[in-house]
């Protein structure tokens, strides 16, 4: 099989900020994996603060061998093997896992969702993220969210309540909060979040900082709405740990290593009694749908990637009623525009 890769940047409708910083731009690794006329398609989203660039990716991707990747796919000694080059670098092992997703879907003539065992039936809708910004600049972006079903909005500084209020001067849908670490006080968080639950919250992500487990964990015990924990779960290994710290874990391809991994991830989530939000970082089409091709299986969707990004090197995915729509093309269902 050959594997070939570019990197790309992919550039953001808005800065992007977050609690903790702000950026313009995600470095992207495409990923194509060909055999027997097909071509998958993959791709690495190296958002900075998980560590991984084009070199890294580059340098990750030097070290594969793709004679070892043989059709059938085992996929779990595929990811071993990736483990085994390094053992971190989770979003290029994705890029791979994607490629290869995709590649077996065209091989066997079937989508990935229904290799995956997803019921499109069953896919939730998905939100729309509204990074922190100056009001007004806010307000634009809020309207910008029309068409989508559900709002998720960044908090984590003092203007957390206005931005809130901003939101409902426009709109009543339903909104996740995601405080990406920054809340420290544990019960000024608990009367936040019991203020958030009043103005339609339904869940907040990641509260408190990831290794603050007895913090979550205090909160998750008295919170009215579902806590989930996002920078705390990155691979399998992780869901366990989050049973007693959260009410539910946020499986990304790009934390997880790829589609079999997150798979894994929901299982293990639903036996031991876990809620799942499927989310992403800034991604293409590719990375987005070979997420949307699990989203049935989860209870959440933030899938927003291709909707907060300006240079989409592909089409647009199928979106109705604030929704992805599965599409029975093999593989992912990816179109160049
Ligand atoms: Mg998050």
């Amino acid at each position: 099989m050959k594997l070939t890769y570019q990197p790309f940047e992919l550039k953001l409708k808005h800065p992007f900020t977050i609690a903790r910083f702000s950026r313009m731009s995600t470095p992207i690794m495409l990923v194509q994996i060909e055999h027997e006329d097909h071509t998958g398609y993959g791709e690495a989203s190296m958002v900075p603060y998980m560590g991984e660039s084009h070199e890294s990716a580059a340098a990750f991707l030097s070290k594969v061998d793709s004679n070892r990747f043989q059709f059938p796919f085992n996929f779990g000694e595929i990811i071993n093997y990736l483990d085994s080059i390094a053992p971190d670098n989770p979003a290029i092992k994705a890029a791979i896992d994607i490629a290869l997703h995709d590649l077996e879907g065209k091989l066997l003539n079937k989508p990935c969702w229904q290799l995956a065992g997803s019921d499109p039936a069953l896919m939730p809708v998905s939100s729309y993220t509204i990074g922190i910004d100056e009001p007004d600049v806010f307000l634009k972006k809020v309207k910008e969210a029309e068409g989508f079903k559900v709002i998720k909005v960044k908090l984590g500084r003092d203007s957390d309540k206005e931005l809130i209020n901003i939101i409902r001067s426009v709109t009543d849908v339903p909104i996740y909060v995601d405080a990406n670490q920054g809340w420290t006080d544990r019960q000024q968080s608990l009367d936040m979040i019991h203020w958030l639950q009043q103005q339609g919250v339904v869940l907040v992500e990641q509260p408190m900082l990831k290794t603050d487990f007895a913090g979550n964990a205090w909160l998750t015990e008295r919170s009215p709405i579902p806590i989930i924990g996002d920078e705390a779960v990155q691979r399998l290994a992780d869901v366990e740990k989050a049973k007693d710290v959260y009410h539910g874990i946020n499986v990304k391809l790009m934390k997880s290593a790829g589609m079999y991994e997150a798979k894994q991830m929901i299982l293990k989530a639903r036996e031991l009694g876990l809620k799942v939000l499927i989310g992403c970082m800034s991604e293409t089409s590719c990375a987005s749908l070979a997420a949307a091709a699990l989203a049935p299986l989860c209870d959440w969707v933030d899938i927003d990637g291709p909707f907060l990004t300006t240079n989409n090197p592909y089409k647009t995915p199928d979106f109705k009623d604030g929704k992805y729509e599965l599409s029975r093309a093999p593989g992912l269902g990816l179109s160049s525009k």
